[in-house]
């Protein structure tokens, strides 16, 4: 298999099987056998006669060309013991002890089999409420939050992930202020990422400028009122501190709940990009655009859609197989999430494919093509999954979903734009819709000699150029961009642009219009250099929901001491 040497490293440390004393007992090939095998297995179900062998085949030249990718969980899991298999799972917070209880010691389970889980607190009778049986005080759904943070904490993920949690507070919950700066402190309740659950009512509050309801959730009675501008902008504020909270509209989510009937969407996945109703879980798999060009006769590179076509439908029927296969960690799970049969079907290497067609990220025309290009793969996705419903069914609720009136489909949903973390660094491109986050990196090595570490499709072009350089290499990777390098011809600074070369307005502009045409919600983080003010924050706030998209998180360089992507250096 042709794949980076960090792609190894990733797969050799924390997925591939290992014996009592930490050994690898299988290879690399062997991996992506083990997967193709158990995921192909499933069509026997539905065909007694299907051609297993060949369809293993196909699943592993998929994988083994880095054309698509399923999520972590089903490259360590599948074929094996756990055979825990999906990263995203909501679930329900009721309010009582005992359910909170049971709540943490689910996710507990679910967390030791690799999977991530997004919780509302919204239920949870606010601070200082009476307890009937005991006659006490309720501390909260913050203090409880730090409870589930703990749990979390002790249980490290097989060795291999730490559990991570999204957190939700309506906006009109009353302990909301305490929420919003829950993590004023960086090292408070880091296992979670946190959310606003925000309302179209307070959003025509905050354009009003008027004062809302807070409302407790046991009675339903006001408690007070606050100003919804007063409120927004303290979010605004705590973002701009640390990043957090972000904020979903709980509006959007739920109409594009396709089961209503069943309950309202109050959370998501910890990286906000799978809404889910309580205790559906969802698989989620990526295809890499960066494998989906292909060379013109006058050596310019075009889409090759029709591959990109036969990528999709194979990945659906992966997709669809692995929640057969899935071995779910509660029995409630299995049930839910067998009704709805949601698959998160996404892309990675966008900003690489954008790379190679010389169309800058931060433009219209990528914007556009962007839609296009999810457009493309939301139908032909649905497509395929409306030829797995002729011969499998469509998914159980499909005759009182919102779906009813057209084609029937195998799944709810279809689309899903992850992160890809891991995923990108084992296919080697850039993550998810990300634009670039640097082109050079220095490496160093262990006794004391650097390496450079440039982008793949920068150097190619660079060499072809005759313009590579060690030189220009550490220049770029000291400057962090390549905007101001004069070494560098104009058409290459223009389009090799890197997160920090690109306004917020391109960040959600990009989110919005992959928003449109993805069926669930995109992951993406909008970078802010360290010197935007709170005005920038609140901009992109605003834009995000004047664009459409279902959330926002946003992320200011330097507002934290330890960040994930650091320019110039190698964590
Ligand atoms: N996730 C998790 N723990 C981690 C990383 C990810 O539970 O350490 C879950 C989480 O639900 C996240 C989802 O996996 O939203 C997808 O993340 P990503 O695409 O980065 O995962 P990958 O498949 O690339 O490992």
């Amino acid at each position: 298999m042709d794949i980076t040497p960090n792609a190894r490293t990733v797969l050799e440390k924390r997925y591939l099987i290992r014996d009592a004393d930490g050994r690898p007992t299988e290879t690399i090939e062997e991996l992506f056998h083990r997967v193709a095998d158990a995921i192909a297995a499933p069509d026997r179900t539905y065909n007694p006669d299907a051609d297993i062998k060949a369809l293993a085949d196909r699943f592993y030249a998929r994988m083994t060309k880095l054309e698509f990718l399923p999520n972590s969980p089903t490259l360590m899991n599948a074929g094996r013991p756990l055979g825990q298999l999906a990263a995203c799972f909501v679930l329900p917070v009721e309010d009582s002890m005992e359910a909170i209880f049971e709540a943490i010691k689910q996710a507990a389970l679910i967390h030791k089999s690799g999977g991530g889980t997004g919780f509302s607190f919204s239920r949870l009778r606010p601070k200082g409420s009476t307890v009937n049986t005991t006659g006490g005080v309720a501390s909260g759904p913050v203090s409880f939050m730090r409870v589930f943070n703990m749990a979390t904490e002790a249980v490290k993920q097989g060795g291999t992930r730490r559990g991570a949690n999204m957190g939700i507070l309506r906006v009109d919950h009353p302990d909301i202020l305490e929420f919003i700066d829950c993590k004023k402190n960086n090292a408070d309740i880091t296992n979670f990422n946190i959310s606003v659950g925000i309302t179209e009512a307070f959003m025509r509050a905050v354009e009003a400028d008027e004062e809302y309801d807070l409302i407790d959730p046991n009675t339903k009675e006001s408690t007070g009122r606050l100003s919804a501008r007063e409120v927004f902008e303290k979010i605004v504020d705590a973002a701009w501190r640390n990043g957090e909270p972000g904020i979903i509209f709980l509006d959007r989510l739920n109409r594009d709940n396709m089961v209503p009937s069943v309950g309202a969407i109050e959370s998501t996945n910890p990286c906000g990009e799978q809404p889910l109703l309580p205790y559906e879980a969802c698989n989620l798999g990526s295809v890499n655009l960066h494998r989906m060009l292909r060379r013109q006769e006058d050596g310019a590179s075009v889409i090759n859609w029709d591959k990109l076509a036969d990528v999709v439908r194979d990945a659906v029927h992966f997709l669809d197989n692995v929640i057969d296969a899935n071995r779910y960690p509660l029995a409630q799970i299995d049930h839910m999430t067998k009704q709805t049969r949601k698959i998160g079907l996404g892309v990675m290497g966008w900003a690489d494919l954008l790379l190679e067609l010389g169309i800058p990220y931060n433009s219209d025309e990528a914007v556009a093509l962007g839609e296009k290009v999810m457009g493309f793969i939301t139908d032909t996705a649905r497509s395929a999954s409306a030829g797995l419903a002729q011969v499998r069914g469509a998914f159980p609720l499909f005759e009182e979903s919102t779906l009813k009136n057209g084609t029937p489909v195998r799944n709810a949903t279809m689309t899903t734009i992850a992160p890809t973390g891991t995923l990108s660094i084992i296919a080697g491109c850039s993550s998810g819709v990300e634009p670039v986050f640097a082109y050079v990196f220095i490496r160093n090595v262990m006794d004391g000699t650097e390496l450079v570490e440039a982008n793949p499709v920068l150097r190619q072009l660079l060499e072809e150029r005759g313009l590579y350089s060690e030189d220009l290499m550490r220049q770029i990777a000291q400057e962090g961009s390549l905007a101001h390098i004069d070494a560098l011809p104009e058409d290459i600074r223009r389009v090799f642009v890197c997160a920090h070369d690109i306004s917020p307005e391109y960040h959600i502009k990009m989110q919005a219009a992959f928003q449109r045409r993805t069926d669930n919600a995109v992951s993406k983080t909008v970078n802010f250099a360290h010197d935007a003010t709170i005005a920038d924050v609140r901009r992109v706030y605003m834009l995000a929901y004047e664009l459409g998209c279902k959330g926002v998180t946003i992320y200011r360089d330097g507002s934290r001491d330890a960040q994930v992507l650091n320019i110039g250096k190698v964590n």
